[in-house]
């Protein structure tokens, strides 16, 4: 019998998930279909608390994550950043983790195989969501993370909760001095929001330069690191990455990230 599975947030329009979980289907042969499921935000918790009996497991974007670590059986590192993005039933159970943190540095590991020996701090840009997800992960990678952010009470209390530094965004020259890795968690560079303008000229010549953001896939930030030489990682990378660690926990198979479903993906941003 075919599995279902979906995508909830609000909105769902424009997610690219379903032609990335349609391409895994091919190629794993997993008998499943995914569908977007659009919540509004006031439905979110009376959604996870009532999870629908003919659906095995959901993604879960914006504005739903806090709500699934809420009311899901949320592991311990997602329900400390309270975040849930992937959702399964065990039995009775209805079971949540976050595979955003994972997903990135999946990511960089594919585009930037030698990160992780890089000396210096990862410089985290932003304290929502993504953030604490990519923060948390990079402390547990045994980087030193520092977190800027537009709110600052926001970046002192994720420092404190992934056990890094905050810095005021005022600061991020100064900062960008030692930094091995910048991330840009925020959603500036994003289609629709404004650019994200930082000067990148006080990062070190060996500097890799991520942004999560992925439309557009080549994000002014971006552009800024390849004209100063810095090695720069796009959004994308997590986005396949993350939603690879999402198949695997519904269906038992990790499919591959690879070139055909990453230029199925670009072609349609
Ligand atoms: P979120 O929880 O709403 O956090 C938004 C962040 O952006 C906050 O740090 C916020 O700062 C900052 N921000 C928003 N507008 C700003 C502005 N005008 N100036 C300065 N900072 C601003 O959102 P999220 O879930 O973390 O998502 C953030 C971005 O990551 C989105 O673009 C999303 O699409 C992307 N994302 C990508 C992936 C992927 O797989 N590639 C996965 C997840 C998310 P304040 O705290 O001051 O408001």
């Amino acid at each position: 019998m075919t599995t279902r599975v979906g995508g909830v947030g609000w909105p769902v329009e424009h997610s690219r998930s379903p032609m990335m979980f349609a391409h895994w289907f091919d190629v794993t042969g997993v008998d499943g279909v995914y569908e977007r499921i659009p919540v509004p935000p006031e439905d979110g918790a009376e959604f996870f608390k009532n999870f629908p009996a003919d659906l095995h497991g959901v993604s879960v974007t914006m504005p739903h994550k806090g709500v699934a670590a809420a009311a899901t059986h949320a592991e311990p590192v997602a329900a400390r950043l309270g975040s849930v993005n992937t959702v399964w039933r065990e039995g009775e159970t209805v079971r949540g983790t976050s595979t955003d943190g994972a997903g990135f540095l999946a990511s960089l590991d594919a585009a930037q195989p030698g990160w992780r020996e890089g000396k210096g701090n990862a410089l985290v840009l932003g304290a929502g969501g993504a953030a604490a997800a990519v923060a948390d992960a990079l402390a547990d990678a045994g980087k030193a993370v520092l977190i800027a952010n537009r709110t600052f009470e926001k970046a002192e209390a994720l420092a404190q909760t992934v056990g890094g530094r905050a810095v005021e965004w005022g600061a991020l020259s100064g900062a960008m001095d030692g930094a091995a890795l910048f991330v840009n968690t925020t959603s500036l560079g994003m289609k629709g929001a404004p650019p994200l303008k930082v000067d990148l000229s006080s990062l070190p010549d060996t500097a890799i330069v991520a942004d999560i953001v992925y439309v557009p896939l080549v994000t002014p930030l971006l552009v800024a690191a390849e004209a100063r030489g810095l090695a720069a990682v796009d959004g994308l990378g997590m986005l396949l990455h993350q939603g690879a660690l999402q198949f695997e926990r519904w269906f038992g198979v990790r499919p591959w990230v690879d070139d055909a479903l990453r230029a199925k993906v670009v072609a349609s941003l």
